[in-house]
């Protein structure tokens, strides 16, 4: 998507080991006018697929998902971090890799707000490596609710997470897809 794209060129920052910053649009400071036209790229995508929950993962996925939940006129789910061991059996629980953090943490959903009836569309900022989608899917998952598909705002190519996931038959929209990046700041997308 070439808006996208463009404010990648223009605002976005490359830091060494595969990592590009975009504080001032995406993930810290966030456009709000952007995010409206994100979200109606997805919503395009997604409208005939029957969804009725959108589910993302804390921190910087929710400003996203709220704007698709807007779009899609359903309620938007996040999953938490927590360092909290559940013993009621109310969540459902799964371990994700933070590729930015480097480090593994717990993310749940209460199982009230995550049920089999639900089909469910992914969203978050970036797609590297897949460990934040691969846990959201196993989230969806344990619910028995159906997986109809991702939205992702930066997907980087050079990664492994997007071809994992579409060979396992996921269906993942990106909006910007990055094919290399150099230290020096230099971007080039896929056509
Ligand atoms: P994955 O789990 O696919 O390896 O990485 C996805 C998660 O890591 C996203 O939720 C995003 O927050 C973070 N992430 C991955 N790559 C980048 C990047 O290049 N820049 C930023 N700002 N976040 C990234």
């Amino acid at each position: 998507m070439r808006l996208l794209e463009e404010r990648i060129l223009t605002d976005g920052k490359v830091r060494p080991g595969g990592v590009l910053k975009v504080d001032g649009f995406l993930n810290h400071q966030m456009d709000m006018d952007l995010f409206q036209v994100l979200a109606g790229q997805w919503y395009q995508a997604f409208q005939n697929d029957g969804v009725n929950k959108i589910l993302t993962i804390e921190a910087s996925g929710i400003g996203l998902a709220c704007f698709a939940g807007v779009a899609f006129h359903c309620p938007v789910l996040f999953a938490k971090k927590t360092k909290t061991k559940n013993i009621d059996g109310s969540v459902y629980t799964t371990r994700v890799e933070s590729f930015t953090h480097g480090n593994i943490y717990d993310v749940i959903v209460a199982k009230e707000y995550l049920r089999a009836e639900d089909r469910v569309l992914l969203i978050d900022d970036f797609l590297a490596n897949g460990a934040a989608l691969d846990g959201l899917c196993d989230l969806v998952r344990q619910a028995g609710a159906t997986l109809v598909g991702a939205g992702i705002a930066v997907e980087k190519c050079f990664q492994p997470g997007g071809e994992r996931l579409r060979a396992q038959g996921l269906r993942i929209e990106s909006l910007a897809r990055i094919r290399s990046m150099t230290d020096e700041g230099g971007i080039e997308f896929e056509p």
